[in-house]
């Protein structure tokens, strides 16, 4: 009677333990398990976010290694020492401003021969001496080459096109009015004399 009873006590101690260190066991099985995911987990995302950041393959493997082989502190320490920006950051920010040169460029005025820029209301390039803009005829204000008027005072380009003409005919006529008057005052001078 005691011995069967000594025998239950000690197969339900032993089932007890049995049971209370496998349950111990299961324990401690599924917390290191969720460490270990935890750790692959932060290193697989310390690589992912390495190659989205770097070129440099060798920098992004030194990164996965820190990740893997230092558990949790290495992808802290990736974390205080990674590049600020993204690839994709870097390249959207060189398109636009590669967006805003060429939009600059388009804007600013060049020498058709020389390619210096010009102001807009430059006459000659300053670099070259080529003519951008004719004068006009009337006003004096700098005009396009396409142009068919002046703005400014409406008189036809046409009439521009030709000004040394214009010019000697005028000083032409100008001198022979002057000739003119000239000898009449002469004429004048010598009748009051004689
Ligand atoms: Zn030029
Ligand atoms: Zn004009």
């Amino acid at each position: 009677m005691t011995g069967s009873s000594l025998i239950a006590t000690s197969a339900f101690g032993s089932v007890h333990g049995a049971l209370h260190s496998t349950t111990f066991d299961v324990a401690q099985k599924l917390a290191l398990l969720l460490a270990v995911v935890f750790w692959l987990g932060l290193a697989h995302w310390v690589y992912r976010d390495a190659r989205r950041r770097m070129d440099d393959s060798w920098l992004v493997a030194t990164a996965t290694a820190l990740g893997a082989v230092v558990p949790y502190v290495g992808a802290l320490v990736y974390l205080l020492f990674r590049p600020p920006e993204t690839l994709e950051d870097v390249r959207s920010r060189e398109i636009e401003i590669r967006a805003l040169e060429e939009h600059l460029h388009l804007r600013a005025a060049h020498c058709p021969v020389c390619q210096a820029e010009v102001e807009a209301d430059f006459r000659v390039c300053p670099i070259c001496t080529t003519q951008l803009k004719q004068p006009c005829a009337r006003c004096d204000a700098p005009l396009e080459r396409l142009w068919q008027a002046c703005p400014y005072c409406a008189t036809p380009v046409a009439a521009t096109a030709e000004p040394a003409a214009e010019d000697l005919d005028a000083a032409l006529t100008a001198r022979v009015v002057a000739n003119g008057s000239g000898r009449a005052k002469n004429g004048r001078a010598r009748s009051r004399a004689g």
